[in-house]
Parts: C-alpha cells; structure tokens; sequence
C-alpha cells in the first residue's frame, strides 16, 4: 500500500511523526526528558498533539526544533509536497504544487526552499577509501578554470567542487579552484589514508603524504589510468547536475546554486532507496528551519 495512502489527516500526519522521531515515547525538547508519562494536554476536549513536559513543565509538540516548526501550512500539505518532492526524480515545480496543495505560488516555492535546506547531509562522516573528486563550472559564459586568471565578467561560471566515494556525493559551490580552496577541502572532509583520485589539474598537487594521489591525463584521452583508476562516478554526477539544472531551473542565481548542489546531490546520495524509506529518513533528521530572511527571498 502507498505510504501517502495512510496518511489522510493532520493526526495520522502528527502521529506518523511521533514515530519517527519518537519511536512511541515523546522526547522533551527543552530538557531531552523521555517517557510516557508526559501530559497529554487538550484543547476543548480533544487531544492534537500538544504535551507538557513531567519533568521541566514546558509545553511542546512533535514538531518542535524540526523543518515545521511554526509553520501555519497543515503536516499534510507538507508531507505531500515532501513526498511528491523527494519521489520525482525532477523534483515538483512552485506553480504545480501550488495547485496541488491549494496554496500561492509564493508559498509553494518557500516550502520547496525549506525541503531544499534539509537536503543537506547533516552527520559530516569524513569520506573514506577511494575518493573521487573533481570540479565543474555552472552558469555564465566563459569556458572554465583555463579562463579563470583573464579576468572575471559578471557572466563569469560559478565554480563548483565534488567529491565522492561509492553512492554518496557532496557537492560545494567555491570561491575559486586554487590549491589552498581544494587542499582545505581535502584535509577537511577526506580521512588521511584514503586514495584520491582527480583529473591532472595541477591544484591538487602538493597533498600530504598521508594520501595516495592517483591522476587520470583526461588531456591525453585517458579515462582509466594504469592503475585502473577513474573519475566516472563524478563525472556522471556532473552531468546529471548540469541536465538537471538546464532542464528544470533554467536559470540558476549563483547565491541559489549550494542549494541546488545540495539537492542533486541528494537525489543522487538516495537514489537506490524506495520512496517510503526515503520519506522516512528525510522526516527523522529535517530539523532546519530556514526562515524567509534566511533565504533572502527573491521570487524566481
Ligand atoms: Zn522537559
């Protein structure tokens, strides 16, 4: 049975909620308190949702510290606009949800900006073993890094920077592709130890010997070196981010790129899971908020 299916009302959504961040057995959020003896509060005899904590006394309810927090739109509309969001491979656009949850188009785009947020990896586990990593340039007109030093025109592409191992892939807009941008990155999110395997652009030489570097020549139509090393799954990450943003967004604002970067990289990081227990993982860790300043909104 479709999971949406069992989902028809602002309980069944509150309640699927207390199960996932629950597990059954309400957790205080202001002094981490857990038990099932917290009062269940209610408002003109019916019970929605609101407790009061045993131990500290504070009021709370299953979306505290999470995405909805303080939200005025239903669980239900979230939940649709979340599952719809996260099962399309391409997303859901503003002015389609709008119609489908029966809010402005304004709004629809805010709730999709605030799943995006949550798109973020938020456990950072250092990358291990052998770690592809390469960069790519977004938006503008000129042809990438080799043009970088000619000076900068306000078309100029957004350089962006990948790194992967297996399924899971981060990608992060930077301020450049200098030694010192991906040496920072490298000492920051790859454990010592691990192989690191990148095209021949001379930036990323000079790595502590920790790391084993291994270089394919892509400038001599190399794709695997002699050790049998390859960039692929970058690579085809790159592609699928660059179709992805060419085909749904049209245009990207450069200060909106990490978000779509955080998106694509999401898809891609779950894309073996099924529908259902993607929902469900997202649902558990969605604790970021986003407000309407954070975004410093400008309707696209
Ligand atoms: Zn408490």
């Amino acid at each position: 049975m479709h999971l949406m299916e069992n989902l028809r009302s602002e309980d069944d959504c509150r309640l699927f909620l207390e199960n996932v961040r629950w597990q059954g057995t309400p957790v205080c959020p202001h002094c981490g308190s857990i038990s099932d003896k917290h009062h269940r509060l209610k408002t003109q005899g019916t019970f929605n949702g609101l407790y009061k904590c045993k131990d500290c006394r504070k009021r709370f309810t299953v979306t505290v510290g999470t995405m909805f927090e303080g939200s005025h739109i239903t669980l239900l509309k979230w939940f649709y606009a979340i599952y719809v969001f996260l099962s399309h491979k391409k997303g859901i656009s503003s002015t389609q949800l709008s119609k489908d949850i029966n809010v402005t188009q304004k709004t629809a785009w805010f709730i999709l900006a605030r799943i995006r947020c949550n798109m973020k990896e938020c456990e950072r586990v250092l990358f291990d073993g052998i770690v592809q990593m390469d960069e790519t340039y977004v938006g503008g007109k000129n042809k990438g890094r080799f043009k970088n030093n000619l000076g900068r025109s306000i078309k100029q592409k957004t350089p962006v920077v990948g790194v992967l191992t297996g399924d899971r892939v981060i990608a992060m807009v930077v301020p450049d592709t200098t030694r010192r941008t991906l040496h920072t990155i490298i000492y920051g999110l790859i454990k010592p130890g691990s192989t690191i395997v990148t095209d021949e652009w001379p930036a990323y030489n000079g790595l502590s010997n920790e790391y084993v570097h291994e270089t394919v020549e892509h400038n001599l139509r190399q794709y695997v070196n002699n050790a049998g090393f390859h960039t692929n799954g970058i690579e085809g990450f790159w592609s699928h981010l660059k179709r992805g943003l060419k085909g749904i967004y049209h245009f990207v604002k450069p200060k909106y790129l990490q978000m779509y970067c955080n998106e694509f990289a999401y898809r891609y990081t779950t894309r073996k899971m099924h529908d259902a227990e993607r929902f469900i993982q997202f649902l558990s860790r969605s604790t970021v908020r986003c407000r309407y300043s954070d975004l410093q909104l400008n309707i696209m």
